[in-house]
């Protein structure tokens, strides 16, 4: 591998390093080799960022509609120019494969510039006329200066959801990436800056979580934080901005239930996205199936044809195009799953496939790659069952009927997503009303429409993002009231005053 690659900060509309001069190592997942180097940027570099976004804030504030949509339709163009390098960036960078982040990784950041940029011209405004004399409007300002924090499983993807909404709704951005996957959002910054956004209006600064993460949220300029990430760091971040009564807008882990019931359609299709949603981007995605819950009448042959679809699952190199699935995003996390794998065989869980890490060879010898698993046997109450695992690694449960299915699927912490896999209508409204969680697909998994809010329940979240709800996030209602004086009959203003009391 050559010279690493040089990040640098988005500050002003300039790159910039960090005041400290600190930088952190960025590996390859798939060869366990630096291939660039990220700013380990201070609380400093934080301030400069916030001032700079400050600055900008008011004439940002007040650019039309159309040339905020103009300037991100520009930004969407010019990532969709870049679709290659950038989906061999990403992949290089979290070692996802790069037919995976050709396919939807990069389109989807398209997708999400934009998704916002219409969006913003075709959100309507609200006003009520009440009594004959009075109107209410509902204008939404921007809120100034927003944090932006995002996570290193879907990098650009999700860097992009929240920049998006919050450029478009006319703030201006202190966005920091996941410091260990940086590489996409610095090249969109670069990218930013040839859109011609002003400077200011999008600010970048990389580094560590604590540093970083921290200082953004501690920040009395910051109106509103943006988190998509663990749960124990959302936690973290909840605390910091309690005091100040912060907007935030918290998106965190999962333990989703696939529920499999007896009549559910067996086609190959149906089962291809049922290994899917546990195994996509190596079960990194806080959406994928991690607990499958199938109807016990059917358990033996759908166990069958379920194992072989994952034995026949290709990991290997993200660069091939044959790779299904890559390496884990870092030796931490490659540690973390085979520990979790561990303790699934010491709760006495039986391993049907998998359950160790896989030597691919050649350029990828020392590479994080572990074998997608199957676990049987453990009840819902086990560590395996209950805790986030975030890798590939699913767990199959057995399940009567369906009260069964879903005391099951609801019997933890978290409440993001569940899909339900069954033919019968009536049973699919029945179970998904009664499911406690964000997100329920019936019938298909991660099938996303972005006008649709997105988010969890429980330990997964508050708020929800994605459509009108991210705008509503990134802004302030203000409630105007202008009442006519002409129409009352009372010039004493009795009959107003008796009007307008609700
Ligand atoms: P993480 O919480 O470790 O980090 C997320 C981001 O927060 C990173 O940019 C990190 O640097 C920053 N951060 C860390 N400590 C911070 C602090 N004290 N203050 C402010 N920022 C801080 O999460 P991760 O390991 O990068 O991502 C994996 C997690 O994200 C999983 O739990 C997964 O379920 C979750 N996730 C959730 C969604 C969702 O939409 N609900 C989507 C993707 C990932």
């Amino acid at each position: 591998m050559g010279n690493p690659l040089k990040l640098a900060n988005l500050i002003g509309g300039q790159p910039a390093n960090p005041g400290g001069d600190r930088w952190l190592d960025v590996f390859e997942p798939a060869s366990g080799q630096v291939f660039a180097r990220c700013p380990a940027s201070s609380r400093d570099d934080v301030e400069r960022a916030v001032a700079a976004a400050r600055q900008a804030a008011p004439a940002w504030a007040a650019t039309s509609l159309e040339e905020r949509a103009r300037l991100l339709q520009r930004l969407a163009d010019l990532v969709e120019a870049e679709l290659e390098s950038l989906a061999a960036l990403e992949s290089q960078d979290n070692g996802k494969p790069v037919a995976l982040a050709r396919l939807v990784d990069i389109p989807r950041a398209v997708a999400n510039l934009r998704f916002f940029a219409a969006a913003i011209t075709q959100w309507p405004s609200e006003a009520h006329a009440g009594n004959p004399q009075t109107l209410n409007i509902t204008l939404r300002q921007p809120l100034g200066v927003v944090g932006c924090i995002s996570p290193w499983n879907l990098p650009l993807y999700l860097f992009t959801w929240k920049i998006a909404p919050a450029l478009a709704a006319g703030n201006t951005v202190v966005a920091k990436p996941s410091e260990i996957t940086p590489c996409s959002a610095a090249r969109l910054g670069e990218l930013s800056i040839v859109a011609g956004f002003p400077a200011g209006v999008l600010n970048i600064v990389h580094g560590e979580g604590p540093a970083v993460g921290q200082a953004i949220v501690e920040h009395r300029e910051v109106k509103a934080v943006s988190f998509t990430g663990s749960t124990r760091t959302g936690a973290a971040i909840a605390t910091t901005a309690a005091p100040m009564f912060k907007k935030l807008s918290l998106e965190m882990g999962g333990k989703n239930p696939a529920i499999v019931f007896a009549d559910f359609d067996f086609s190959d299709a149906n089962l291809a996205a049922i290994v899917r949603s546990g195994f996509a981007n190596q079960g990194e995605i806080c959406l994928c199936g991690s607990r499958l819950l199938v109807q016990r009448s059917i358990l033996e042959p759908f166990r069958e044809r379920y194992l072989a679809a994952v034995k026949a699952l290709q990991v290997g190199d993200p660069r091939e195009s044959s790779s299904q699935l890559g390496a884990m995003v870092s030796r931490a996390h490659f540690d973390k799953v085979m520990a979790a794998i561990a303790t699934a065989r010491d709760e006495g869980g039986q391993i049907a496939c998998g359950g160790h890490a896989l030597d691919i060879g050649g350029r990828c010898a020392n590479g994080w790659f572990i074998a997608p698993t199957v676990i049987e046997g453990l009840p819902s109450r086990s560590r395996t069952n209950q805790e986030e695992i975030f890798g590939p690694v699913v767990s199959l449960i057995p399940f009567d009927d369906e009260d069964d299915a879903i005391r099951i699927a609801n019997d933890t912490d978290y409440g993001l997503a569940a899909s339900l896999w069954t033919r019968d209508l009536d049973r699919a409204h029945r179970v998904a009303a009664q499911l406690e969680f964000g997100i329920v697909w019936v019938n298909c998994w991660m099938s996303r429409d972005l006008r649709t809010p997105f988010g969890g329940v429980k330990n997964s979240g508050i708020g929800r993002e994605g459509g009108v709800e991210a705008l509503r996030f990134f802004s302030e209602p203000k409630n105007i009231c202008i009442e006519f004086t002409s129409g009352t009959s009372d010039k004493t203003g009795k009959s107003r005053e008796i009007g307008g009391i609700r």
